[in-house]
């Protein structure tokens, strides 16, 4: 039994690092505003806020323009859609094109540059003040899975590094791909799910929603590993394209998806999933919930 996990939302609640990247993106972005803005821009930004949540089918995270999920899949989403919200204003818009120009100035090459530091910043100012954030409930459950023969790979937007140092904070056994061992955690940092592919557009419908497939890095780890489950939290990079699969790949045909829900998982998406998605299981209680699946 191979299952294949997501990180954030998966080992941790990101509550925390979410809310001290909110608050570095909308300083930074007053800080650099032209300073006979700056009022105006920090209204601006809150509207802008509302504004993405208002319409999450349309703003999300978005690099290149296109985008690879919602604007309320999960508390860090909202602060890429407040980016992409300035990049679709830029050029229409007095503040957004001020702030769009502030954000460059300082040497990031783009929004999501810009959002990309913002995000990693947040993350070393938690884990300096907090300390890592796997939790005690995700790394017990880990145990169970990993003692009771699962073989689970971690595939995660995050960087090798961190996932490393936290799951070591944990004290759960773990190596870095390629290097196997039996019982211990494979980590796959940088997996690039949220890329899309440049050259080639896959919208597939769940219901309402309306969510690009095409991510050639995650569908290429996806195919080598051939997981026997996979679990995230955000449908859109974690689990809409496996259930493609599951759909139109034999050896896919029997894969189970397990969806994290948290008070962050947005209602609109559960009702959708729900009623058009049933390959999908969606599990209230996180780990613990994929582990009673799994080991029964
Ligand atoms: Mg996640």
């Amino acid at each position: 039994m191979k299952l294949l996990s997501d990180f954030d939302g998966v080992w941790t609640h990101p509550r925390e690092e979410s809310r001290a990247q909110g608050e570095l993106v909308d300083a930074q972005l007053v800080e650099w505003s032209p300073p006979e803005l700056r009022e105006r821009s920090r209204a601006w930004i809150a509207d802008a806020r509302r504004r993405v949540l208002a319409q999450p089918d349309l703003y999300g995270w978005a690099p290149g323009g296109r985008l690879s999920c919602f604007a309320d899949e999960d508390p860090f989403a909202e602060h890429s859609a407040l980016l992409h919200y300035i990049h679709l204003h830029a050029g229409i818009d007095a503040i957004a094109t001020a702030l769009h120009e502030a954000v460059l100035e300082p040497g990031h090459e783009s929004l999501e540059a810009f959002g990309g530091a913002a995000h990693a910043e947040a993350v070393a100012r938690v884990e300096r003040t907090r300390g890592p954030g796997v939790l005690k409930s995700a790394a017990d459950a880990g145990r169970r899975m990993l003692e009771g023969g699962v073989e689970i790979v971690v595939v995660s937007n995050s960087g090798r590094e961190k996932l490393d140092r936290w799951f070591g904070h944990a004290g759960l056994p773990h190596v870095v791909h390629p290097e196997r061992a039996p019982g211990a955690l494979r980590l796959r940092g940088g997996a690039r799910k949220f890329v899309l592919d440049p050259d080639r557009s896959a919208i597939e419908s769940f219901g309402a929603l309306s969510v690009e497939v095409a991510r050639p890095f995650y569908e290429g780890i996806l195919r080598e590993e051939t997981p026997d489950a996979v679990v995230g939290d955000v449908f859109s990079l974690d689990l809409a394209l496996p259930r493609v699969l599951r759909r139109t790949d034999p050896a896919w045909r029997n894969v189970r998806l397990f969806w994290l829900v948290h008070d962050y998982t947005p209602a609109r998406m559960r009702d959708q999933i729900a009623a058009h998605v049933p390959e999908v299981e969606a599990i209230g209680d996180g780990l613990e919930g994929v582990a009673r699946a799994l080991l029964g």
